[in-house]
């Protein structure tokens, strides 16, 4: 993956080209990453004056997490499983990926050769969030590199252990002239953004998606952002309310509802809802138990802020399953909320934890209404035995990606672009489209350096003659 030919012709190649895009972003790979402290120890002859951001040594109360942070279940399908997938995938396809693209031609190119090929972009920046903090890097970093790109991964801080394993780690693993990890919070990453990158690739919330944007367009630097958003679960009435909700209640509580595409809040009929609670609350039992704070199944909030945040959407609506916190384990309980109003702040923000609202409403078409009169999701959920209701849903609205009749099953399958639309972010990846994301399409047209006499037609002085052809 490290090799990156120049097409079909040089495939069997086993030397990386040492000239164009590749060295020089080996070069910028190191100018651009003195300028933030860091621990990769590949990277450890940066200048000592360059890095004024000093890990803390001594561990943080508010972000030490406690043993449960994750369950091991989640963490192996979710961290593990899924990236190696990633990277399996890429392996066995990789020169498939890279072939020239043949197209279809024109009368006047019918001699010629037409192809895509595609090429790195350079120097690649990554930057990752917390709530899977491997999987979001390992994923696109796999596929940048695959494209032949060098790449700065920052990944997030607020993940610190799992900070310190990448930095450590994969420089043991990867060659070290065409990646760097560099370690840091939103200071060092905003000076790290006024370099010139190729490309941008951003996971993350959407304000700080922003952030990026607007640092990118100085360099006129393209841009993935894999943002976030609240993602609409829709219940129809002719459904099974226990199927529903074992569906509904392991992908919200799922790493604790920290998920960018848990279901965020549920649209369902009063009559629906009177079902769907004691049917939740039935599937939280059996997942986590009459005690889920003691529960190793069930996850932690990642931080002290996010847990202060959580705790306040507690106050919307009204509690009819979990509602209890606990501030030192970080613990919020699976929690349903009804009576919410659509003005309340549960409603009004990304939720990022174990707490699921439902809004009524009385007909599927209320329901695609309330859906459209929001921001575009990054997934989008409809529950009905009948699929003529779910196409009408996914007929109806648009969303970065759909899944009918469960949770976020959509995303496991690479043949799948992972993306979202509108404030839900730009670009997509995994699998292929990782590999695509990270390739420029260069369009390239190989013509015969003779027929001068047939092409000399298209030469002024234009005639009557020439024009009828
Ligand atoms: P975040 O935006 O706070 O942080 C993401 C990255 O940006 C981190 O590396 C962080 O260090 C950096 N950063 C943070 N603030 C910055 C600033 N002011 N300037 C420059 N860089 C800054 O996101 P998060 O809290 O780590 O993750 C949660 C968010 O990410 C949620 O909104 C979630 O929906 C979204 N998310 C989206 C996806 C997806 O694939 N679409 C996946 C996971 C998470």
């Amino acid at each position: 993956a490290k090799q990156r030919p120049e097409g079909r012709e040089s495939e069997e190649k086993e030397e990386r080209v040492p000239t164009g895009p590749w060295h020089q972003a080996e070069d910028r790979v190191r100018q651009s990453t003195p300028l933030v402290s860091f621990r990769a120890p590949a990277l450890s002859r940066a200048p000592a004056t360059c890095g004024s951001w000093v890990p803390d040594p001594s561990p943080d109360p508010a972000l030490s997490p406690p043993p449960t942070l994750q369950s091991a279940f989640e963490a192996e399908v979710s961290e593990i499983s899924i990236s190696q997938n990633e990277i399996n995938l890429a392996l066995r396809n990789l020169r498939a990926w890279m072939k020239d693209e043949k197209v279809s031609k024109n009368l006047a190119t019918q001699l010629d050769s037409a192809f895509i090929r595609k090429e790195p972009f350079g120097l690649v920046l990554i930057l990752s969030p917390w709530n899977y903090p491997l999987n979001l890097s390992l994923g696109p970093l796999v596929g940048a590199l695959a494209a032949g790109n060098c790449v700065v991964l920052k990944p997030s801080e607020i993940s610190k252990n799992t900070e310190k394993v990448l930095a450590e780690v994969l420089p043991r693993y990867l060659d070290q002239s065409c990646f760097a990890v560099v370690l840091g919070g939103p200071q060092e990453t905003g000076r790290l953004l006024e370099h010139k990158f190729d490309y941008i690739f951003f996971t993350g919330n959407p304000q700080v998606g922003k952030i990026v944007m607007t640092a990118a367009a100085k360099h006129l630097t393209p841009v993935t952002l894999e943002l976030g958003g609240k993602n609409p679960c829709y219940v129809d009435d002719n459904c099974d309310p226990q199927t529903v909700a074992n569906r509904v209640a392991f992908f919200r509580c799922f790493n604790a509802g920290q998920t960018c595409v848990a279901p965020d809040y549920v649209l369902c009929s009063p009559e629906m809802q009177a079902q769907l609670v004691p049917a939740l609350q039935s599937a939280i039992t059996r997942f986590y138990g009459d005690d889920p704070q003691s529960s190793p199944n069930l996850g932690r909030i990642i931080s002290q802020k996010h847990f202060q945040r959580l705790r306040g959407l507690l106050s919307c609506g009204r509690v009819v399953i979990g509602g209890q916190s606990d501030e030192c384990d970080l613990y919020i309980a699976p929690t349903v909320l009804v009576d919410v109003q659509e003005t309340d702040p549960v409603m009004q923000e990304e939720i990022f934890g174990p707490i699921l609202p439902i809004v009524n409403v009385r007909s599927l078409g209320q329901a695609i209404d309330f859906i459209n009169r929001r921001e575009k999701p990054l997934a989008l959920y409809a529950f009905s035995n009948s699929s003529q209701v779910v196409k009408r849903v996914l007929a109806q609205t648009s969303s970065g990606g759909f899944c009918g009749n469960d949770g976020f099953m959509h995303l496991t399958l690479a043949s799948l672009p992972f993306g979202g639309v509108g404030s839900s972010g730009m670009g997509n990846y995994h699998g292929k489209f990782s590999f695509d994301t990270f390739s420029h399409h260069r369009a390239c047209l190989l013509r015969r350096p003779g027929l001068e006499k047939i092409y000399a037609i298209r030469y002024p002085p234009h005639t009557p003659r020439n024009l009828r052809v």
